[in-house]
């Protein structure tokens, strides 16, 4: 589903120029549930936005679902984005003046749904996330938790194969972070491939795969079923 060939990325500023990723090497399968981690600023979510079609590389190829991506213009990864690709940030990033309904309906009036599937779809998720019974307030009246599980209502109302995720526990308690780990690690079981950043190893132990970042660069990939598998023949 997404592999990265020599992805380099390069933020040049009037005066600065900052290398963010160099030849970084990836391949993610469809179905997988791969963390990523490292140190504030080695690029982890410039990465993410790549991978998400938010940004292009400087150099280097990136191919999304068999196709050579690298050199999109915004309007093509658009349209590749609508409906493919759910994101879920650290900040929730909900619109204050409208209701749990309408940011979660919103995707779909993008796509161009009818007011009735919108309606049927929207109240779908949100039973699903567990938050159906706060459909008329508006973000601000809800706790951390429940604007995370918004979000993640909003990221998967179009039913999207990826699911980008960008520390999102960061800005919940442990048991609030849990029921977000656990609703991912939901979808990621129903077919959904996660990507998610993290500073938490627990909430790393959540994913298949460790990619660890140090300054732009991979540095090791760790398999957490890879290795549980291989403890478990050790024992047999
Ligand atoms: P954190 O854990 O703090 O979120 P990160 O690993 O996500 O960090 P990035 O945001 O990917 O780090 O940033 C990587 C590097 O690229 C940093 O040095 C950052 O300052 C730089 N950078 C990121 N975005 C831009 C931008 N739009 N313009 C210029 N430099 C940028
Ligand atoms: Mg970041």
């Amino acid at each position: 589903m997404i592999i990265t060939k020599d992805l380099c990325k390069v933020f040049r500023t009037e005066e600065v120029e900052t290398s963010a990723l160099h030849d970084v090497n990836l391949h993610i399968e469809r179905g997988e549930f791969a963390a990523i981690m490292g140190p504030s600023g080695c690029g982890k979510s410039t990465l993410l936005n790549i991978i998400g079609l938010l940004d292009n590389p400087s150099n280097g190829n990136y191919i999304f679902n068999n196709t050579d991506v690298s050199k999109k213009s915004e309007k093509q990864r658009t349209h590749f984005r609508k409906g493919n690709i759910g994101f879920i940030f650290q900040s929730f990033n909900l619109i204050d003046e409208l209701t749990v309904f309408e940011n979660v309906e919103l995707p779909l009036i993008y796509m161009g749904l009818t007011t009735s599937k919108r309606k049927a779809k929207v109240n779908e998720v949100l039973e699903r996330m567990n938050i159906s019974h706060r459909a008329k307030h508006y973000p601000q009246q809800l706790s951390g938790g429940q604007q995370q599980r918004v979000a993640i209502a909003r990221a998967v109302v179009t039913s999207p194969k990826l699911i980008l995720a960008d520390e999102p526990t960061g800005n919940l308690d442990s048991s609030n972070g849990t029921e977000v780990m656990e609703l991912l690690k939901e979808l990621n079981q129903s077919g959904t491939t996660v990507v998610m950043v993290t500073h938490s190893v627990r909430d790393s132990e959540y994913a298949d795969r460790v990619i660890h970042l140090f300054d732009g660069k991979v540095v090791s990939e760790n398999k957490h079923k890879q290795i549980k598998r291989e403890l478990i023949k050790e024992k047999l």
